[in-house]
C-alpha cells in the first residue's frame, strides 16, 4: 500500500517534548493548501519502551482527550524511560466538531482499519496511525467512553483472542489501570478497530469505557489519569510509585446476547439503572409513543443473565438504537 500522505511538523526522534501537527492535506474553500491539523505531541526520555496514547477516536468522548491533554503539559521527558506518543484528537474533524463520526465524511475511525492513504480523510487517518504511529509503539493506549449517546461504568476493555498478546497479559494491564470493571468484548473479524490493528502488529493495547453523556465525570477523569500512570509504571516508562493504589477489577464478558437494542421508534424509559443486575427475560425498560396516546407501549427485554454496564443517555430511540449492554461475571 501507498505511503500516507498526511506529514507530521514534529520529529518523533527528537527527544524531549516536541508538540505539533499531523497534517492531512485538505483544501477548502476557506483554506487553499489547507490542512486538518491533528495534534500530537512527542515526549521522548532516556531509552525505553515507546507508547502511542490515543482519544478523540470517537469525538464526543472527552474524558480521555483531558487527560492526554493533561499528561501532555505534566509528563516531563527527564522523568521518562521511554517515548510516549500522545494524539488526543485522533479522528481530529470528528473531535473539533464533538461528533462520534467525523462531519467531513461520516468516517468512524474505530471500524477503518487498516484505513486507506488515497480514501476519505478518516481513511486516511486510520492508515497514518497504523503505518507511521503504531509501528513505532510497543504498548498502546485507545480511550473511550460512552460519548453523547452512552454512558459507561468505569471499565477497562480488552477484545478476546487478540493475537500474540496473552490474556493473562491483558488482564494484568487492566488491574494496572485499576477501573472497577474490566470488559473483556468479543468482536468479528474485520471489524476495522483500533484493537484488531493492534493485534495484527502483534502490540498489546488497553481500551476504556469510562462514563459517557457527552460530560466528563469528575471521578472518571481522575481515575483515567491514575490509570495510565500505573500502566506506564508497570511498563516501566515512569515511577508510579505515588499514585493511589488500583482498585480491585471485576472481569466480565460482552457477546452478541448482552445487547439490548430499540424494537421500535419512540420515548425509552429504561426500568434498571447501571450497576444493576438482571435476569434473562427481565424487562429493560418500555418504549412510549406519545404521539399516538393510546397505543400500549413496547417492552423490550434482556436476553442474558449480566450486570448493567452501559446505558443508552437519550431517551428518544429509533429502532436498532443501542439502550443497554450488560457484562457477563467471568
Ligand atoms: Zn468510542
Amino acid at each position: 500500500m501507498a505511503k500516507s500522505k498526511i506529514s507530521l511538523d514534529v520529529d518523533l526522534d527528537a527527544s524531549g517534548k516536541v508538540a505539533g501537527y499531523a497534517k492531512l492535506p485538505y483544501s477548502v474553500n476557506r483554506s487553499a493548501y489547507g490542512s486538518l491539523p491533528i495534534p500530537i505531541v512527542s515526549i521522548r526520555g532516556r531509552p525505553g519502551p515507546t507508547v502511542l496514547l490515543m482519544a478523540g477516536t470517537h469525538g464526543d468522548e472527552f474524558e480521555g482527550q483531558v487527560t492526554l491533554t493533561r499528561l501532555a503539559q505534566e509528563l516531563d521527558a527527564n522523568d521518562l524511560v521511554g517515548h510516549l506518543i500522545i494524539v488526543p484528537m485522533a479522528n481530529y474533524p470528528a473531535a473539533r466538531a464533538g461528533q462520534r463520526v467525523s462531519p467531513i465524511d461520516q468516517g468512524n475511525l474505530n471500524r477503518l482499519y487498516p484505513g486507506d492513504p488515497d480514501g476519505t480523510p478518516s481513511e486516511m487517518i486510520a492508515h497514518f496511525i497504523e503505518t507511521e504511529l503504531m509501528t513505532r509503539a510497543d504498548f498502546i493506549f485507545d480511550l473511550h467512553s460512552g460519548g453523547a449517546s452512552l454512558n459507561y461504568l468505569p471499565a477497562t476493555t480488552s477484545v478476546m483472542s487478540t493475537g500474540a498478546v496473552s490474556e493473562e497479559e491483558r488482564r494484568a494491564h487492566m488491574m494496572a489501570f485499576g477501573a472497577p470493571y474490566g470488559l473483556m468484548l468479543s468482536s468479528a473479524p474485520g471489524a476495522g478497530s483500533s484493537s484488531e490493528a493492534a493485534a495484527r502488529r502483534g502490540i498489546p493495547r488497553l481500551g476504556t469505557e469510562l462514563g459517557g453523556r457527552a460530560w466528563i465525570h469528575p471521578a472518571y477523569s481522575e481515575l483515567c489519569e491514575d490509570g495510565v500512570r500505573r500502566v506506564l509504571g508497570r511498563l516501566g516508562v515512569i515511577e508510579a510509585g505515588e499514585l493511589p493504589p488500583p482498585a480491585a477489577v471485576e472481569f466480565l464478558s460482552v457477546d452478541r446476547e448482552c445487547y439490548v437494542y430499540a424494537t421500535a421508534a419512540g420515548i425509552f424509559d429504561g426500568a434498571v439503572t447501571l450497576g444493576s443486575e438482571v435476569k434473562q427475560g427481565e424487562c429493560a425498560g418500555k418504549i412510549h409513543f406519545p404521539e399516538t396516546p393510546l397505543r400500549k407501549p413496547e417492552s423490550v427485554y434482556f436476553s442474558a443473565d449480566g450486570i448493567v454496564v452501559c446505558e443508552r443517555a437519550l431517551a428518544m430511540c429509533e429502532i436498532g438504537d443501542c439502550l443497554y449492554h450488560l457484562g457477563k461475571p467471568l
